[in-house]
């Protein structure tokens, strides 16, 4: 064991002498636009809290009431004795929202997602995937033993090339697989384009949605309802860790017949436990309110708008776009150390941002990436712009 230990010491340090060591910075409060961590106050602008529901009132209320209704734990998978009437509740509401025939719930998206390719896809069958995707679509592809294609960001042409390759080698089921919004730059996929395309070849298409369901799209349905293609999409896979309350869970929302299959063969669903109780009552109170609140996503949108128009003012560069991941960019070979210094200074002055910078993102791309919220005020929004102003003449002396 002492040579084991020595070896894994060696990574940590190699890790650390890279800078790439992550710290885990402690909350003393509930999650929400406002907390107190181990270092003090903060306006917290790094939380996937979009809709500010992750400490609402009314999931809050729900979820404790299911405590006591529906009890603590299951202590059950999902097909022996641990689903209750209000799972397949959920399910049901789920799908509807994403405007598929059905909906089945998982531990996590990342869950969801590593259970979903094996059980569709054999060697005969072809998944192309956009190079950008989440971690948690790369390892579900790799468990698959189909033939993997992989395109360039969001390339269209590119994708044609991929889809041509797969039907050059006879593939049996062509599945075209993006992320609906990519986190690090909060660009929407472009789905109608991407939808035009599996048309043409006859693929389907499976669309990661974790970082727009809830928020995006007039109904906040999600990027299929923002594109125009909610009929046209096979697969939707979200997460109730986002917008959705935050607490965890993840589903497929798909056709009967895909649903119906995982059930039967997907080994993080079989073999996992079911969602907890008191999670399942306070998603679907989240899901009801995100789904009834128009408000809540007119403010987000406000405050979006409000941020990327005070920034630009200031003379920040942003990546364009309407996301609330809206990146703030430090380019250049010194970006990655100005944009840690800048977060660092802001945290300081009682904001909360993370910095991003390679391996994460390009070289030369460093930035910090800041998530607004339907719970933060105008005046928040403000106070953030005002932090960065501040920190950015502390580190940059302009
Ligand atoms: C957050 C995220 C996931 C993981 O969701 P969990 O429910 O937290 O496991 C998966 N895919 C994408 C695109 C995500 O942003």
């Amino acid at each position: 064991m002492y040579a084991i230990k020595d070896q894994l010491s060696a990574s940590l340090r190699e890790i650390d002498d890279a800078g790439l060591t992550k710290r885990e910075r402690e909350l003393t409060t509930p999650q929400s636009s406002h907390v107190a961590t181990t270092a003090g106050e903060a306006l917290n602008f790094c939380a996937n809290n979009y809709l500010g529901l992750a400490d609402h009132p009314d999931v809050v209320a729900e979820a404790r009431k299911a405590l006591d209704e529906w009890g603590f734990g299951m202590a059950s998978v999902r097909f022996i004795c641990g689903t209750q009437t209000q799972h397949r509740d959920l399910e049901r509401e789920l799908a509807d929202f994403s405007g598929t025939d059905d909906a089945i719930l998982y531990s996590s998206c990342f869950d969801a997602n590593g259970g979903i390719f094996e059980v569709l896809f054999e060697a005969q069958d072809a998944i192309i995937s956009d190079e950008l995707n989440h971690a948690s679509l790369i390892d579900g592809i790799r468990l698959s033993k189909a033939k993997r294609f992989r395109y360039k960001n969001a390339d269209m042409d590119d994708l044609r090339t991929q889809l041509q390759a797969a039907k050059d080698a006879d593939a049996r089921r062509v599945v075209i697989v993006t992320d609906g919004v990519f986190s690090m730059d909060g660009y929407y996929a472009p789905l109608e384009q991407i939808c035009d395309l599996a048309e043409e070849f006859g693929a389907m298409v499976m669309v990661d949605d974790s970082h727009a369901v809830g928020f995006v799209g007039e109904g906040g349905r999600g990027t299929h309802e923002h594109c125009g293609v909610i009929d046209r999409v096979d697969i939707v896979t979200g997460t109730l860790g986002k917008a959705l309350g935050g607490a965890s869970g993840g589903y497929v929302a798909a056709h009967q017949e895909i649903v119906d299959l995982l059930r039967q063969r997907s080994r993080p669903y079989l073999f996992s436990n079911a969602v907890a109780p008191s999670v399942v009552a306070g998603s679907r109170r989240a899901l009801e309110l995100a789904r009834s609140s128009g408000e809540g996503r007119a403010q987000l949108r406000r405050n979006t708008e409000l941020f990327r128009e005070l920034m630009t003012d200031a003379g920040f560069e942003l990546l364009p776009g309407s996301h609330p991941i809206t990146p703030v960019m430090f380019p250049g070979e010194d970006g990655a150390r100005q944009a840690a210094q800048v977060a660092d200074a802001m945290l300081r002055r009682g904001v909360y941002v993370i910095a991003f910078s390679y391996p994460v993102v390009p070289t030369g791309k460093a930035r910090i990436r800041v998530q607004l919220s339907a719970a933060h005020s105008e005046d928040d929004v403000r106070t953030c712009v005002q932090a960065f102003i501040d920190a950015r003449s502390e580190v940059l002396g302009s």
